[in-house]
């Protein structure tokens, strides 16, 4: 890989740290990583296990200061830091999610006691976290979330129920809004609650999803006690604090490893015989496809590397992190759908059938990514905020 690979020139300690990452990886992605998982639960295994090792390398959090475990990265190297893991076909580590938006936020408005207690065990991957923010009835809408703790003395008793849980029946503790003060204002009144998923009264149930995965959960709160100690911010003030974990949300991992991944794919199907034509990269129907996205996902790479630089640096993404989320699902559900027109019938076959397409990654990846443009944010409401922020269009009422 060329400096010109990250976009931006590599002084001589960029290049100490990318020849250290690659060290990393020569080292660490060992077969038993690399293996294709059989089931959800290896592949969950797997990345906490890989967690592991970037973690004994002082690797799991680089954008973190340093106090807490992590390296204070700056821009260019959380930048080669990810062209390196997607280069590699590293795994993602299991914390992803509370590596790249609770830890920060910990960080931010956690007291004393509790950033001792949880941000090494986020690093470490002994806990693994899941976020309960949406509910049945509150999605791209938040602030109107129904689940209330009620403040019973030094505790909390939680009843309501979250939706759309990624990890829940994996993770062992949940990062989740409630509402607190239920005469204040839908924005005012919410608290931001850290429990444990094992506390008597949580009930998790894994939703069976189209692709035949079942990669999120609804989570039931029955009077759940929680320590009134376990709320993040000031009481009452959640919508703040969780204001900052959205904002976190895109920073740190590239959201592009999947997409390159994906084109590799596309590429490598149209140079065989298809569905489409005899030889694919002389049929120009496939070649404009294969441009128009060998284009895209570029683009997609200047993008979220601004965004990324934007976040390591403390600004917040933005527009840019939306313009981001919205093309790469966009342009990752167009692939996965061309992968199907590729493939033809034999697309359309699941895994374990013996004539389906690329073992049947072709249907999971087609199904899978009926999500995408809902998942963090729906492509709708990256779109308001593009209009609004970017293109200084009249708010959405
Ligand atoms: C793969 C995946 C993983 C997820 N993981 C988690 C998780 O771990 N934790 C968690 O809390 N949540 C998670 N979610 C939930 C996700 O945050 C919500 O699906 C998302 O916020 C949308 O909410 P909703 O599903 O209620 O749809 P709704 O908000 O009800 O939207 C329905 C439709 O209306 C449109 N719409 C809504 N409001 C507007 C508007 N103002 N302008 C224009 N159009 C609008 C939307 O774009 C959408 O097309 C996950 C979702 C997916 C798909």
């Amino acid at each position: 890989m060329t400096d010109r690979d990250y976009g931006v020139p590599l002084s001589e300690a960029d290049r100490d740290f990318r020849d250290e990452i690659r060290d990393f990886l020569a080292a660490a992605l060992t077969a038993d990583i690399r293996a294709v998982p059989r089931t959800d639960c290896e592949r969950l295994d797997r990345m906490r296990l890989w967690q592991r090792k970037l973690h004994d390398a002082r690797l799991a959090a680089i954008s973190w200061p340093t106090e807490f475990g992590g390296r204070r990265a700056t821009p260019v190297q959380q930048l080669i830091f990810n062209a390196e893991m997607a280069g590699a076909r590293a795994p993602e580590p299991i914390n992803r999610s509370a590596i790249n938006q609770l830890g920060p936020t910990i960080i931010q408005w956690g007291t004393d006691e509790q950033r001792d207690y949880y941000l090494p065990r986020i690093l470490s991957a002994d806990d693994v976290w899941c976020q309960g923010f949406s509910e049945p009835d509150a999605g791209s809408d938040l602030a109107s979330l129904t689940t209330r703790a009620l403040i019973r003395d030094d505790e909390l008793v939680i009843t309501g129920q979250k939706v759309w849980t990624s990890k829940a029946h994996y993770a062992n503790r949940i990062y989740l809004l409630a509402r607190t003060d239920p005469n204040a204002t839908p924005r005012e009144g919410i608290s931001y609650i850290l429990a444990d998923l094992d506390t008597d009264g949580i009930d998790v149930r894994p939703i069976r999803q189209i692709s035949g995965g079942a990669e999120f959960s609804e989570v039931f709160f029955q009077d759940v006690r929680v320590p009134l100690r376990n709320v993040l911010g000031p009481l009452h003030d959640g919508w703040r604090v969780a204001k900052s974990t959205l904002g976190y949300e895109r920073v740190g991992q590239s959201r592009t490893h999947r997409i390159e991944r994906r084109l590799d794919i596309l590429l490598g199907m149209a140079k065989e015989p298809n569905a489409l034509s005899e030889s694919g990269f002389e049929d120009t129907f496939v070649t404009d496809h294969l441009v128009r996205f060998t284009a895209q996902v570029e683009a997609l790479r200047q993008i979220a590397a601004q965004a990324t630089a934007a976040g390591v640096r403390g600004m917040s993404p933005g527009p840019e992190a939306s313009m981001a989320k919205l093309l790469t699902s966009e342009v990752d559900q167009a692939m996965a759908n061309f992968g199907l027109d590729l493939a033809g019938a034999a697309g359309t076959l699941e895994p374990g059938s013996p004539s389906a397409a690329k073992k049947g990654n072709v249907a999971k990846s087609y199904l899978l990514m009926r999500a995408a443009t809902f998942g963090a944010g729906t492509s709708e409401i990256q779109r308001n905020v593009i209009a609004e922020r970017l293109l200084g269009l009249p708010r959405d009422p």
